[in-house]
């Protein structure tokens, strides 16, 4: 389960000006689809109408064949985990900020989740600018850290759909690297829609859709779109 399907969605934030001009793709349980394009092509507006954080104005999505709009939120957010661009975590430990999402975890379970992640040892950790009243400094994690840590909340969560948004963007390449490994781990078994803005960074995707000016423009996977581009 966890067919995610969007059928000729539209969607203007203002009017007068389209951003998703009637796109359609499927991406099949398990699967992995990237989607690529230039900056301001309306790539993030298409996971923000995933998570229903606003309604398309033309066209549906479908999770298993059910429009999400008859899907309630608590079950939405439960089937879909996110690995945003910038992770903000909270004011609270480490372990605290992976256990986000999914409160009734055992201490085993987010230790477990943490070390597949390999955070596991910052979980007693405050993150920075959250020093307590004794004294304690928060901990500064670099963007590749943070990463980890939403990587660790979604292991542990553990949702059928995926969303990975420029998942790597902000990384050096080494970095880069790294984290591709553990997210091509988390995205294992899961279906998973990757929002980026270079080929490079999705060799691994099912397929890959370059969306432009608020339409698909190619499809193929890497190779094919590498031979083209
Ligand atoms: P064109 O091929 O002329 O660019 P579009 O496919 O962009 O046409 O638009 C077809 C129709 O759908 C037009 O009436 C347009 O205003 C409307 N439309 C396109 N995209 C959106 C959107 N995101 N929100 C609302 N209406 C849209
Ligand atoms: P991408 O993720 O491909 O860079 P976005 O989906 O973030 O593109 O944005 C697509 C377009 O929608 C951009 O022109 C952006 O300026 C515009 N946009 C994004 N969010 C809003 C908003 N909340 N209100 C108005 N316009 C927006």
């Amino acid at each position: 389960r966890g067919t995610v399907r969007f059928e000729d969605v539209r969607f203007a934030y203002i009017p007068s000006r389209p951003i998703l001009k009637g796109v359609s793709f499927e991406v099949p349980a398990g699967q992995t689809v990237a989607i690529v394009g230039p900056s301001g092509a309306g790539k993030s507006t298409l996971s923000r109408l995933l998570f229903r954080f606003y309604e398309p104005q033309g066209g549906r999505i479908l999770i298993d064949g059910q429009d999400i709009s008859a899907i309630r939120q608590d079950a939405l957010r439960a089937a879909i985990g996110m690995v945003p661009q910038d992770t903000v975590l909270f004011n609270d430990t480490i372990g605290y900020n992976i256990r986000y999402g999914r409160w009734e975890a055992s201490e085993a379970e987010v230790r477990e989740a943490a070390r597949s992640a390999q955070i596991d040892r910052f979980i007693e950790s405050l993150p920075e600018g959250y020093d307590t009243p004794v004294g304690e400094r928060g901990l500064k994690l670099s963007g590749g850290e943070k990463q980890r840590v939403a990587i660790a909340r979604t292991i542990l969560k553990g949702p059928p759909i995926l969303v990975l948004d420029e998942a790597t963007s902000a990384l050096d390449s080494f970095t880069e690297r790294d984290i591709q490994t553990a997210l091509d781990r988390v995205s294992q078994g899961r279906t998973t829609l990757v929002i980026a803005h270079r080929l490079s960074t999705v060799v691994n995707a099912d397929a890959i859709l370059v969306l432009d000016h608020g339409r698909i423009v190619e499809r193929g996977d890497h190779t094919t779109l590498l031979a083209r581009n």
